[in-house]
């Protein structure tokens, strides 16, 4: 029955290659085949038909397309070379990445299929073609008689500091209005970001729910920086170079979606050289799983009982200490790590009241009594007996960063003892609101509950 398929298929598009091979092509931008891909998928991509590609391509055997083979692409007569994949950076949007790769800006979005240019996100994949001569080069039109520095900037598109670069280029007071230069770059720079901001790094570049997002600004000056990602504030830490560095948690239900990731950068020996920049960042579902419905004693889950806890615990977790302890991965607080009898991120249902709310830590197995230690080096800052919690101790490690053990037996540290990672800091125990001994582990990063998993695999910041 395959077979079958595939044969029919075969013929027409054979049938199609055969009636108009005469309007072959051998012009046009070339796309080479990736693994996975299909004609179907090329051409939806490039918003093209399996007969059209297959016509342009002389293409009678589909079967010889494997990864590698070199392919035209019709439609695009203004487009040549070989089409790559690049990802979008922050500070770069679709007219600099026009102007960058000589690709006209109405090719670009069509290639890329871009309805909204404006919201090109951070780490979005865009289709381009390297037949540049030149990728160092823009082309840039110059300044209209008693047009100000700023309306120039904004007809362009451009921030001061290319517009800097252009004066720089020709220094020369007489300039026709309309005429076009062409501005050279640094040898290799592909950034669009202003001098003294040398790359700004974001990590994961493919944010999910309930992940940690680090910020990392290389400058060549120091800064004070601020910023946010859509709610949530940045803040900015300096780090041994001078190259500041922002970790937040992104919440585990927060819409998946793109959120705006600003940074407002200014110069601290210099407070006129400022710069603002705002771009999409995609936050991505975390696919997390539904846990059954869980009943537990109605007045439990009243706000009237559970609220006063979360609001200790959020003045808790919601300190910002400028003293990093951390350095590493964290390791995990007790040695059963094998397998966890809850994940973080899954999504709970208390006395089948809807899917309101997800579990806010890792749970690791333990009988009573095994130690727990601490991941990472931090300053204790709680320990007490909570109703839902039960026995907690939160470790503050700096800049944000604050990890949670709750349902202890007991509790082997006081408040203000600096820990070593490593170190025995309690027991495991069934304390608070549990169905057996675990220990639940949490981190909160700028005042949210991220996945503690993720730490015990990157090394942030
Ligand atoms: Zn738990």
């Amino acid at each position: 029955m395959r077979y079958l398929r595939y044969l029919l298929y075969l013929m027409l598009l054979l049938g199609i290659a055969i009636s108009s091979s005469v309007s072959a092509q051998d012009s046009g931008p070339i796309y080479i085949v990736q693994s996975g891909d299909s004609l179907y998928s090329i051409a939806q991509r490039f918003g093209t038909t399996i007969e059209e590609l297959a016509t342009v391509n002389n293409i009678i055997d589909p079967s010889i397309i494997g990864p590698g083979f070199k392919m035209i692409i019709p439609g695009f007569n203004d487009v040549s070379g070989e089409l790559e994949l690049k990802e979008v950076g922050f500070g770069e949007n679709l007219f600099s990445i026009s102007q960058y790769y000589g690709i006209g800006i109405h090719s670009l979005a069509r290639l890329n299929r871009i309805l909204h240019p404006g919201r090109l996100y951070i780490g979005q994949f865009v289709i381009l073609s390297t037949n540049e001569e030149d990728p160092n080069s823009f082309l840039v039109e110059l300044s209209r008689p008693g047009e100000s520095r700023l309306e120039y900037a904004a007809r362009n598109a451009l921030n001061p500091w290319a517009l800097e670069n252009i004066e720089g280029v020709l220094n020369r007071s007489w300039i026709y209005p309309g005429e076009s230069l062409i501005m050279f770059t640094d040898e290799g720079s592909r950034q669009f970001l202003p001098a003294p901001i040398r790359a700004v790094e974001i990590k994961p570049l493919r944010v999910l729910q309930g992940q940690t997002l680090s910020v990392r600004i290389e400058q060549a000056d120091p800064a004070s920086i601020s910023g946010a990602i859509g709610e949530w504030d940045l803040h900015f830490n300096q780090l041994q170079s001078q190259d500041s560095v922002a970790l937040q948690g992104i919440h585990a239900m927060a819409e998946p979606g793109l959120y705006d990731l600003r940074i407002e950068w200014t110069e601290q020996s210099n407070e006129e050289m400022r710069f603002n920049f705002s771009q999409p960042l995609r936050v991505a579902s975390g696919e997390y799983w539904f846990d059954p419905v869980l009943y537990v004693p109605p007045e439990t889950i009243e706000t009237r009982f559970t609220q006063p806890e979360n609001e200790l615990i959020a003045s808790i977790v919601g300190q910002n200490s400028d003293l990093r302890y951390w350095d590493g991965v964290f390791d995990f607080p007790s040695l059963n790590t094998a397998s966890f009898p809850s994940y973080f991120g899954v999504r709970r249902n208390y006395n089948d009241t809807g899917y309101t709310t997800y579990h806010s830590g890792l749970d690791l197995f333990g009988g009573m009594g095994m130690a727990i230690t601490a991941p990472a080096k931090g300053k204790v800052v709680f320990t007490g007996s909570l109703d839902v919690r039960g026995n907690a101790t939160f470790v503050d490690h700096g800049w944000g960063i604050i990890s949670g053990y709750l349902h202890q037996a007991e509790i082997n540290v006081s408040v203000g003892d600096v820990v070593e990672k490593g170190e025995i800091i309690g027991l495991v125990g069934n304390s608070g609101r549990v169905t057996g001994p675990h220990l639940h582990w949490e981190i909160w990063v700028g005042g949210v509950p991220v996945d503690p998993l993720q730490w015990t695999s990157i090394v942030f910041p």
